[in-house]
Protein backbone atom coordinates (compact mmCIF):
# COMPACT_ATOMS: atom_id res chain seq x y z
CA UNK A 1 0.00 0.00 0.00
CA UNK A 2 1.12 3.42 -0.12
CA UNK A 3 1.71 5.87 2.54
CA UNK A 4 2.67 9.29 2.93
CA UNK A 5 6.27 9.73 5.02
CA UNK A 6 7.90 12.54 6.46
CA UNK A 7 11.00 12.59 5.63
CA UNK A 8 12.73 15.68 6.12
CA UNK A 9 10.96 18.85 7.62
CA UNK A 10 8.67 20.07 4.84
CA UNK A 11 9.67 16.90 2.74
CA UNK A 12 6.62 14.10 1.99
CA UNK A 13 7.48 11.08 0.15
CA UNK A 14 5.08 8.50 -0.92
CA UNK A 15 6.19 5.79 -0.73
CA UNK A 16 5.04 2.00 -0.66
CA UNK A 17 4.96 0.12 2.42
CA UNK A 18 4.17 -3.55 3.56
CA UNK A 19 0.08 -4.29 3.71
CA UNK A 20 -0.79 -4.49 7.14
CA UNK A 21 -2.89 -7.86 8.03
CA UNK A 22 -5.33 -7.77 11.04
CA UNK A 23 -4.13 -10.32 13.93
CA UNK A 24 -5.98 -11.49 17.10
CA UNK A 25 -8.80 -9.01 18.03
CA UNK A 26 -7.49 -6.11 15.26
CA UNK A 27 -9.50 -5.16 12.30
CA UNK A 28 -8.07 -3.60 9.06
CA UNK A 29 -9.85 -0.27 7.76
CA UNK A 30 -9.47 1.18 4.09
CA UNK A 31 -8.99 4.76 5.07
CA UNK A 32 -11.25 6.71 3.20
CA UNK A 33 -10.75 10.67 4.65
CA UNK A 34 -7.76 11.39 7.22
CA UNK A 35 -8.36 14.99 8.89
CA UNK A 36 -4.94 17.09 8.80
CA UNK A 37 -4.51 18.19 12.69
CA UNK A 38 -2.57 21.49 13.73
CA UNK A 39 -0.05 18.75 15.53
CA UNK A 40 0.74 16.71 12.07
CA UNK A 41 1.53 20.75 10.87
CA UNK A 42 4.24 21.67 13.70
CA UNK A 43 5.83 18.59 12.54
CA UNK A 44 5.68 18.74 9.35
CA UNK A 45 7.09 22.38 9.79
CA UNK A 46 9.04 22.55 12.68
CA UNK A 47 10.14 18.86 12.97
CA UNK A 48 8.83 19.25 16.63
CA UNK A 49 5.68 19.43 18.99
CA UNK A 50 5.79 20.48 22.32
CA UNK A 51 9.07 18.44 23.69
CA UNK A 52 8.44 15.67 21.02
CA UNK A 53 11.04 15.86 18.16
CA UNK A 54 10.46 13.98 14.99
CA UNK A 55 11.30 10.78 13.83
CA UNK A 56 12.72 10.36 9.86
CA UNK A 57 10.81 8.78 7.75
CA UNK A 58 7.45 9.25 10.25
CA UNK A 59 4.53 8.68 9.54
CA UNK A 60 1.51 11.82 10.19
CA UNK A 61 -2.41 11.62 10.51
CA UNK A 62 -4.29 10.71 13.63
CA UNK A 63 -8.02 11.80 12.95
CA UNK A 64 -9.00 8.33 10.65
CA UNK A 65 -12.11 7.42 9.19
CA UNK A 66 -12.76 4.19 6.54
CA UNK A 67 -14.25 0.99 5.76
CA UNK A 68 -13.62 -2.13 7.18
CA UNK A 69 -12.31 -4.58 5.17
CA UNK A 70 -10.73 -7.47 7.09
CA UNK A 71 -11.00 -8.46 10.62
CA UNK A 72 -8.76 -10.58 12.51
CA UNK A 73 -9.27 -13.27 14.75
CA UNK A 74 -11.78 -13.08 17.59
CA UNK A 75 -13.32 -9.90 16.65
CA UNK A 76 -17.05 -9.65 16.61
CA UNK A 77 -20.20 -7.01 15.80
CA UNK A 78 -18.04 -5.27 13.15
CA UNK A 79 -18.59 -6.49 9.62
CA UNK A 80 -16.44 -5.82 6.71
CA UNK A 81 -17.80 -3.05 4.60
CA UNK A 82 -19.34 -0.87 8.27
CA UNK A 83 -17.88 3.30 7.96
CA UNK A 84 -15.50 3.43 10.96
CA UNK A 85 -14.53 6.13 12.87
CA UNK A 86 -10.68 5.34 14.54
CA UNK A 87 -9.74 6.22 17.86
CA UNK A 88 -5.87 7.42 17.90
CA UNK A 89 -4.83 5.87 21.08
CA UNK A 90 -4.37 2.62 22.23
CA UNK A 91 -3.56 2.48 26.14
CA UNK A 92 -2.35 -0.20 28.15
CA UNK A 93 -5.15 -0.96 30.24
CA UNK A 94 -3.17 -1.82 33.08
CA UNK A 95 -1.60 1.61 34.65
CA UNK A 96 -3.20 3.46 37.13
CA UNK A 97 -4.94 6.32 34.79
CA UNK A 98 -5.83 3.40 32.73
CA UNK A 99 -7.60 1.61 36.03
CA UNK A 100 -8.91 5.41 36.80
CA UNK A 101 -11.09 5.44 33.76
CA UNK A 102 -8.32 8.50 32.16
CA UNK A 103 -6.61 6.20 29.52
CA UNK A 104 -5.61 9.70 27.78
CA UNK A 105 -2.72 9.78 30.39
CA UNK A 106 -1.67 6.53 30.30
CA UNK A 107 1.71 6.86 30.03
CA UNK A 108 2.32 3.82 27.95
CA UNK A 109 -0.49 5.10 25.04
CA UNK A 110 0.62 4.14 21.43
CA UNK A 111 -1.00 6.95 19.89
CA UNK A 112 -1.06 7.31 15.99
CA UNK A 113 1.12 9.14 14.21
CA UNK A 114 4.17 9.71 17.25
CA UNK A 115 7.91 9.06 16.25
CA UNK A 116 7.73 5.37 17.13
CA UNK A 117 4.00 4.75 15.71
CA UNK A 118 2.38 4.50 12.16
CA UNK A 119 0.38 7.53 11.31
CA UNK A 120 -2.96 7.72 9.11
CA UNK A 121 -1.87 9.36 5.83
CA UNK A 122 -1.61 5.70 4.40
CA UNK A 123 -3.84 3.80 2.12
CA UNK A 124 -4.97 1.18 5.24
CA UNK A 125 -4.74 0.81 8.78
CA UNK A 126 -4.80 -1.87 11.32
CA UNK A 127 -6.28 -1.17 14.51
CA UNK A 128 -7.69 -3.05 17.90
CA UNK A 129 -11.23 -3.51 17.79
CA UNK A 130 -12.09 -1.52 20.69
CA UNK A 131 -10.71 1.92 18.53
CA UNK A 132 -12.78 0.99 15.63
CA UNK A 133 -16.24 3.01 16.13
CA UNK A 134 -19.26 2.36 13.18
CA UNK A 135 -20.97 5.55 12.28
CA UNK A 136 -24.70 6.30 13.23
CA UNK A 137 -26.53 6.27 10.13
CA UNK A 138 -26.00 9.61 7.77
CA UNK A 139 -22.63 10.15 9.20
CA UNK A 140 -20.17 10.46 6.56
CA UNK A 141 -16.49 9.56 6.63
CA UNK A 142 -15.28 12.85 6.52
CA UNK A 143 -17.78 13.41 9.33
CA UNK A 144 -15.93 10.84 11.02
CA UNK A 145 -12.52 12.45 10.13
CA UNK A 146 -14.10 15.02 12.25
CA UNK A 147 -14.60 12.74 15.50
CA UNK A 148 -11.26 12.87 17.17
CA UNK A 149 -10.93 16.79 17.19
CA UNK A 150 -14.58 17.00 18.44
CA UNK A 151 -13.88 14.74 21.33
CA UNK A 152 -11.18 16.40 22.57
CA UNK A 153 -14.06 19.79 22.59
CA UNK A 154 -16.38 17.34 24.35
CA UNK A 155 -13.73 16.20 26.56
CA UNK A 156 -12.78 20.18 27.56
CA UNK A 157 -16.82 20.47 28.08
CA UNK A 158 -17.08 17.42 30.98
CA UNK A 159 -13.51 18.77 32.33
CA UNK A 160 -14.66 22.25 32.43
CA UNK A 161 -17.74 21.08 34.73
CA UNK A 162 -20.06 24.73 32.68
CA UNK A 163 -23.90 24.04 34.03
CA UNK A 164 -26.87 25.17 32.30
CA UNK A 165 -27.51 28.74 32.03
CA UNK A 166 -23.85 29.12 32.96
CA UNK A 167 -22.14 31.37 29.97
CA UNK A 168 -18.59 30.68 28.18
CA UNK A 169 -16.00 32.18 25.96
CA UNK A 170 -13.81 30.02 23.18
CA UNK A 171 -10.36 31.75 22.54
CA UNK A 172 -9.27 30.92 19.02
CA UNK A 173 -11.96 29.23 16.43
CA UNK A 174 -9.96 26.53 14.56
CA UNK A 175 -10.90 23.06 14.48
CA UNK A 176 -10.58 22.37 18.37
CA UNK A 177 -12.49 26.19 19.48
CA UNK A 178 -15.18 25.29 17.47
CA UNK A 179 -15.47 21.52 18.65
CA UNK A 180 -15.79 23.30 21.48
CA UNK A 181 -18.53 25.75 20.44
CA UNK A 182 -20.53 22.64 19.06
CA UNK A 183 -20.11 20.74 22.60
CA UNK A 184 -20.70 23.85 24.79
CA UNK A 185 -24.37 23.78 22.27
CA UNK A 186 -24.97 20.19 22.26
CA UNK A 187 -25.18 21.15 25.97
CA UNK A 188 -27.46 23.47 26.06
CA UNK A 189 -25.60 26.31 26.75
CA UNK A 190 -26.63 29.87 25.42
CA UNK A 191 -24.28 32.57 25.79
CA UNK A 192 -20.82 31.28 24.01
CA UNK A 193 -18.48 34.41 23.45
CA UNK A 194 -16.47 33.79 21.01
CA UNK A 195 -13.17 35.35 19.89
CA UNK A 196 -10.78 34.52 16.12
CA UNK A 197 -8.77 36.87 14.28
CA UNK A 198 -9.84 35.11 10.49
CA UNK A 199 -13.35 35.78 9.39
CA UNK A 200 -14.11 32.66 7.89
CA UNK A 201 -14.15 30.98 11.16
CA UNK A 202 -15.86 33.39 12.94
CA UNK A 203 -18.72 33.31 10.62
CA UNK A 204 -18.47 29.11 11.11
CA UNK A 205 -18.34 29.97 14.81
CA UNK A 206 -21.89 32.01 14.40
CA UNK A 207 -23.27 29.15 12.07
CA UNK A 208 -22.59 26.41 14.82
CA UNK A 209 -24.34 29.03 17.73
CA UNK A 210 -21.96 31.31 19.52
CA UNK A 211 -23.83 33.96 20.63
CA UNK A 212 -21.33 36.15 19.92
CA UNK A 213 -18.02 36.85 17.81
CA UNK A 214 -15.16 38.97 18.36
CA UNK A 215 -12.62 39.69 15.73
CA UNK A 216 -9.36 39.67 17.85
CA UNK A 217 -7.43 41.07 15.15
CA UNK A 218 -9.31 44.54 15.57
CA UNK A 219 -11.45 44.69 18.80
CA UNK A 220 -10.46 44.98 22.13
CA UNK A 221 -10.87 41.44 23.17
CA UNK A 222 -11.38 41.97 27.08
CA UNK A 223 -13.41 45.16 26.62
CA UNK A 224 -15.66 43.47 24.11
CA UNK A 225 -16.23 40.68 26.98
CA UNK A 226 -16.95 43.30 29.10
CA UNK A 227 -19.65 45.12 27.30
CA UNK A 228 -21.52 41.53 26.57
CA UNK A 229 -21.33 39.68 30.27
CA UNK A 230 -22.00 43.72 31.64
CA UNK A 231 -18.81 43.28 33.23
CA UNK A 232 -19.42 40.03 34.96
CA UNK A 233 -17.50 38.07 32.73
CA UNK A 234 -17.61 34.17 31.77
CA UNK A 235 -18.63 31.55 34.22
CA UNK A 236 -15.71 29.13 31.66
CA UNK A 237 -13.25 30.54 29.68
CA UNK A 238 -11.47 28.23 27.06
CA UNK A 239 -8.27 28.65 25.44
CA UNK A 240 -8.10 26.44 22.30
CA UNK A 241 -4.98 28.50 20.36
CA UNK A 242 -2.31 27.72 22.70
CA UNK A 243 -1.24 31.71 22.62
CA UNK A 244 0.16 34.03 24.96
CA UNK A 245 -2.88 36.85 23.99
CA UNK A 246 -5.15 33.80 23.82
CA UNK A 247 -3.92 32.83 27.43
CA UNK A 248 -4.27 35.88 28.69
CA UNK A 249 -7.76 36.62 27.41
CA UNK A 250 -8.48 33.08 28.68
CA UNK A 251 -7.36 34.43 32.43
CA UNK A 252 -9.09 37.63 32.27
CA UNK A 253 -12.69 37.02 30.79
CA UNK A 254 -13.57 34.25 33.52
CA UNK A 255 -15.46 35.66 35.77
CA UNK A 256 -14.83 35.49 40.13
CA UNK A 257 -15.02 31.94 40.55
CA UNK A 258 -14.88 31.08 37.40
CA UNK A 259 -12.64 28.45 35.75
CA UNK A 260 -10.26 28.54 32.93
CA UNK A 261 -9.79 25.76 30.79
CA UNK A 262 -6.42 25.23 28.69
CA UNK A 263 -6.84 23.48 25.17
CA UNK A 264 -4.45 24.73 22.98
CA UNK A 265 -0.68 23.51 22.93
CA UNK A 266 1.97 26.04 22.23
CA UNK A 267 4.70 26.40 20.46
CA UNK A 268 6.85 27.31 23.89
CA UNK A 269 7.81 24.96 27.02
CA UNK A 270 6.94 27.96 29.21
CA UNK A 271 4.51 31.24 29.22
CA UNK A 272 3.44 33.59 31.28
CA UNK A 273 0.40 33.26 33.63
CA UNK A 274 -1.07 36.19 35.25
CA UNK A 275 -1.44 35.13 38.72
CA UNK A 276 -2.37 37.80 40.01
CA UNK A 277 -5.48 38.25 38.56
CA UNK A 278 -6.25 34.88 38.55
CA UNK A 279 -5.50 34.42 42.37
CA UNK A 280 -7.99 37.19 42.79
CA UNK A 281 -10.83 35.21 41.23
CA UNK A 282 -9.37 31.49 42.78
CA UNK A 283 -9.22 30.37 39.24
CA UNK A 284 -8.99 26.89 38.52
CA UNK A 285 -6.95 26.16 35.66
CA UNK A 286 -7.65 23.00 34.14
CA UNK A 287 -6.28 21.45 31.49
CA UNK A 288 -7.00 19.20 28.29
CA UNK A 289 -4.66 16.46 27.10
CA UNK A 290 -6.83 14.84 23.97
CA UNK A 291 -9.51 13.00 24.50
CA UNK A 292 -10.88 9.98 26.67
CA UNK A 293 -12.89 7.50 24.99
CA UNK A 294 -15.58 10.49 23.55
CA UNK A 295 -15.16 9.28 19.76
CA UNK A 296 -18.74 7.52 20.46
CA UNK A 297 -20.37 10.93 22.02
CA UNK A 298 -18.66 12.97 18.99
CA UNK A 299 -20.08 10.62 16.64
CA UNK A 300 -23.67 10.97 17.82
CA UNK A 301 -23.28 14.88 18.17
CA UNK A 302 -22.03 14.55 14.09
CA UNK A 303 -25.40 12.70 13.58
CA UNK A 304 -27.22 15.80 14.75
CA UNK A 305 -28.38 18.25 12.07
CA UNK A 306 -28.87 21.40 14.21
CA UNK A 307 -25.08 21.33 15.18
CA UNK A 308 -22.96 20.98 11.36
CA UNK A 309 -19.56 20.59 13.07
CA UNK A 310 -18.84 18.30 10.20
CA UNK A 311 -18.85 21.69 7.88
CA UNK A 312 -15.15 22.80 9.70
CA UNK A 313 -13.85 20.25 6.24
CA UNK A 314 -13.70 22.85 4.01
CA UNK A 315 -10.81 21.08 1.81
CA UNK A 316 -9.78 17.36 0.47
CA UNK A 317 -6.67 16.06 -1.33
CA UNK A 318 -5.55 12.69 -2.51
CA UNK A 319 -2.65 11.26 -0.39
CA UNK A 320 -0.37 12.10 -3.06
CA UNK A 321 -1.05 15.87 -2.21
CA UNK A 322 -0.41 15.30 1.75
CA UNK A 323 2.55 18.07 2.13
CA UNK A 324 0.19 20.26 -0.42
CA UNK A 325 -2.52 19.81 2.68
CA UNK A 326 -0.54 20.54 5.97
CA UNK A 327 0.79 23.16 4.26
CA UNK A 328 -2.45 24.81 3.32
CA UNK A 329 -3.50 24.39 6.86
CA UNK A 330 -0.11 25.79 8.20
CA UNK A 331 -0.49 29.25 6.23
CA UNK A 332 -4.34 29.28 6.77
CA UNK A 333 -5.04 30.08 3.07
CA UNK A 334 -7.93 29.64 1.03
CA UNK A 335 -10.67 29.87 3.98
CA UNK A 336 -9.06 26.44 5.52
CA UNK A 337 -10.45 25.14 8.43
CA UNK A 338 -10.13 21.34 8.20
CA UNK A 339 -8.30 20.08 5.44
CA UNK A 340 -8.76 16.16 4.77
CA UNK A 341 -6.41 13.99 2.93
CA UNK A 342 -8.43 11.25 1.06
CA UNK A 343 -6.05 7.81 0.90
CA UNK A 344 -8.23 5.87 -0.91
CA UNK A 345 -11.48 7.10 -3.05
CA UNK A 346 -12.39 3.45 -3.31
ZN1 LIG B 1 -5.82 16.01 16.14
ZN1 LIG C 1 -2.27 2.73 30.78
Amino acid sequence: MRAALLTAPREVSIEDVADPAPGVGEVLVRLTAVGVCGSDVHFFHEGRIGSASAAYPMGLGHEPAGIVTAVGEGVSGLVEGALVAVEPGIPCGRCEPCGRAKPNLCPNVRFLAQPDTVGAFQECLVMPQENCLPAPAGVSAEACAVAEPLGVGLEALAISGIRAGETAAVFGCGPIGLSVIAALRSAGIQEIITSEPLEARRVFAARLGASHTIDSARENVIQAIRDVTDGRGVDVAFEAAGEQETLDHTIESAAIGGTAVIIGIPREKKMEIDLHTARRKELPLRQVRRSNLKTAAALELLAREDIPIEEMVTHRFPLGETATAMDLVRRYADGVIKAVVIPSDQ
